[in-house]
């Protein structure tokens, strides 16, 4: 690889090849090898990926940074005089997708994930999408009840879809305007996240305030705030979301990091806070709180208890090929899975699994076995 040239081209901060390709893994998809950045660095994002034989260069998606306050957050984070569309946040897994020679969707970290390309180039038009545009990238999400990541029911997705929210050019990272990529969306029938509205930040605490009111009381995650050209962000999510991530965490206690949990409970603190909520409103937000983390807690040392596996069960569909390459990619990423059904219906292969939870697992037997702390 000429190092030069792609550290020129990446627009890296540092003059030094060495300094940012020991930072790159390589890895490789259907016989073909890539280079992947695994940390954020030299203002590149993490999930960075270089395709040699195709000479391209894929930006990874930014970090969005959150508000924990509404009011003055929106108004200190947009400079004064800009439009802030309000979008709804999708409780999916992010994935990008560029043509590589072929599409290939690759995760935030910087995979090809084979199951989400295969479902992306069943689900989406992407031959006429990049006939079109060969150099962007869709950035998407993918939802529904079953995936291989995530469960969030959503309706009218009986299994799985995609939610395109961003387009951008693969090598700079440039985003498209919102207006442009919702525009090229509708082109392509690629859906997309709703769209609140737009408003100056002034105003947008309002347009905030509604559209998490109205997420909230359907149990959805948020919404991100973008500047109309595309390039500021910003995120803020629902009590809601907030209780079902503790609900996640907490159900197999000892497999997720405490910073997780404490920054759902930061999150929670701060909107109790602002929504100048009375004792009584205060009092229930308390209570759900309580719940979301002790009743999952419970039922996890009552499942070892009982002999039951735990861990995040998930259910794919799809052609058989990619559900076996799906389970070499996860099991490649050390994860323990067990299959627990395996069917065909309709021509399609339906597979329920559990990503197995062995930290928890062993640390809740051993306490149930007596052991001490
Ligand atoms: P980070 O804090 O680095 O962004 P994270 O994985 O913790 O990472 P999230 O809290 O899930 O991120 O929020 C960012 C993610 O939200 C994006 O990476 C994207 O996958 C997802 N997302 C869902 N809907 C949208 C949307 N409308 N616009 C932008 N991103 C969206």
């Amino acid at each position: 690889m000429d190092r030069d040239a792609y550290l020129e081209r990446l627009g890296a901060t540092t003059d030094e090849p060495a300094d940012l390709f020991e930072h790159f893994e390589q890895r490789s998809f259907g016989g073909r090898t890539y280079h992947v950045l695994t940390d954020a660095r030299h203002g590149l994002e993490r999930g960075t990926v270089i395709v040699e034989d195709a000479e391209t260069v894929i930006r990874g998606y930014p970090s969005i940074p959150r508000l924990l306050v509404l009011e003055p957050g929106i108004r200190s984070f947009f400079d004064d005089g800009a439009t802030v569309a309000v979008e709804e946040k999708l409780d999916g897994f992010n994935v990008r997708i560029a043509n590589v020679g072929e599409p290939l969707a690759f995760t935030r970290s910087g995979y090809v994930c084979p199951y989400t390309t295969a479902r992306a180039r069943k689900l989406l038009s992407l031959e006429a999408f990049f006939d079109e545009h060969p150099e962007k990238t869709l950035c998407a999400e993918l939802i529904g009840p079953e995936t291989p990541y995530t469960t969030t029911d959503y309706e009218g997705v009986d299994t799985h879809d995609f939610r395109v929210f961003g387009v951008r050019d693969r090598e700079s990272g440039d985003p498209l305007s919102v207006a442009d990529r919702r525009a090229i969306c509708e082109t392509y029938d690629f859906n997309q996240p709703r769209l609140f509205g737009r408003a100056p930040p002034d105003a947008a605490v309002e347009t905030v305030r509604d559209a998490i009111d109205e997420l909230d009381a359907a149990g959805r995650e948020g919404v991100v705030m973008k500047s109309e050209a595309g390039d500021a962000m910003v995120k803020y999510t629902t009590e809601a979301q907030h209780h079902d991530e503790l609900a996640y965490a907490f159900s197999l206690p000892f497999d997720h990091g405490r910073d997780f949990i404490f920054s759902r409970l930061l999150r929670e603190a701060f909107q109790a806070a602002e929504f100048d909520e009375d004792g009584d409103r205060l009092q229930e937000r308390a209570h759900d709180l309580g719940e979301s983390i002790l009743f999952p807690m419970v039922d996890a040392i009552r499942d070892v208890d009982d002999g039951e596996t735990i861990g995040h069960r998930h259910t794919v569909r799809g052609d058989a090929d990619s559900i076996d390459a799906l389970f070499d990619h996860l099991r490649n990423q050390s994860m323990t899975i067990e299959l627990e059904s395996d069917r065909r219906e309709d021509g399609q292969r339906i597979v329920e699994f559990v990503k197995v939870a062995e930290s928890s697992r062993d640390r809740i037997t051993h306490y149930l076995e007596g052991g001490t702390r």
